[in-house]
């Protein structure tokens, strides 16, 4: 037995349970509930699976009341427990951008991908397997696409930037929108303040930097009062927050550009460079933790943002 995931109730129906990626507090899966149907927004890897089953018996309920797997995009930490979860609810449908559907139900081609670039070893360690989806249970959200969840209204928004398989969800509800990684990432430990610290995501390999700030316009058009990030947790998209969010983005976008001449090294000097602007946002946002402490949380985002760039300025 695993000891039970961290989760809390954010009210709505909506809960968030740590996927205990990596460590805890780093990727969240979210759980909605309305009426006797729940949908699970994203899975987390194949280890999270129990964790999400365990959550549900608690409240009464199992795997047959699940209706919807909804990944926001494929990336695994995002979608890779997909297929282990879709086996285990027979009522589930899989709803995912149309641009990741064949990925999801033959994961081949992703799975290779992700083992060229960490290695079988960390492949197992991390994501352990990665089983397909029969095609006739998965439905393509396309842009606008509209669901009638037991009466409750999402909608799915083509939200590029990040990845181009990605989209957002739009609760009206909470009015609030479960934005996978296109709302960049804020790690509550981080601050103790009422400003959240908040960075966008540049990982490999389909970061694009304008589709990136247009994709958060268009989610603040729709005037929301909660941001359901998957890196970690709810926040409140303040005017100060998504300035913060958006210099993010320019400044990697310049960090880049200034490092381009040279090729050689580039990654690591990038690396540096971002860790150098993460720092200081966070003495200007009065960080609880040491520079050690915030070092050492941030490095793999750094490195996987730095990858991100480095592919961006290749292209
Ligand atoms: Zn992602």
């Amino acid at each position: 037995m695993t000891h039970p995931a961290q989760h809390q109730d954010l009210g709505h129906g909506i809960t968030v349970l740590d996927a205990e990626y990596i460590q805890p507090g780093i990727a969240a899966v979210y759980l909605m509930q309305q009426g006797d149907q729940v949908a699970i927004i994203e899975t987390g890897t194949a280890f999270t699976v129990p964790h999400i089953l365990e959550l549900l018996q608690q409240r009464g309920l199992s795997a047959e009341n699940i209706a919807y797997v909804i990944p926001t995009h494929v990336h695994l930490d995002h979608a890779g427990g997909a297929g282990e979860l879709m086996a285990l609810c027979p009522n589930a449908q899989l709803i995912i951008h149309p641009f990741g559907a064949r990925h999801m139900i033959d994961p081949g081609r992703l799975q290779q991908g992700v083992i060229a670039v960490y290695g079988e070893e960390n492949f197992k360690q991390y994501y352990g397997e990665l089983k397909p989806i029969e095609a006739e249970r998965v439905i393509e959200a396309a842009d606008n696409f509209e669901l009638d969840f037991n009466g409750r209204k999402l909608v799915f928004l083509d939200t590029p930037g990040h990845a181009k398989h990605h989209f957002c969800i739009y609760d009206e509800t909470s009015n609030g929108i479960f934005t996978g990684d296109t709302f960049g990432l804020s790690y509550p430990n981080l601050t103790d303040g009422d400003e959240p610290f908040i960075f966008a995501t540049t990982t490999p390999v389909q970061f694009d930097p304008e589709a990136m700030l247009n994709s958060i316009d268009r989610l603040m058009a729709l005037k929301p009062e909660k941001m359901y990030l998957t890196h970690y947790s709810a926040i409140t998209p303040t005017q100060s927050v998504v300035e913060q969010l958006k210099d993010s983005v320019l400044a990697f976008k310049t960090i880049a550009e200034k490092e381009r001449p040279v090729a050689k090294d580039r990654q690591q000097r990038i690396e540096e460079r971002m860790m150098e602007y993460m720092l200081t946002q966070l003495e200007t946002l009065q960080s609880p933790l040491s520079v050690d402490e915030i070092s050492a949380f941030l490095k793999n985002d750094v490195t996987l943002n730095a990858q991100g760039l480095e592919v961006w300025l290749n292209k």
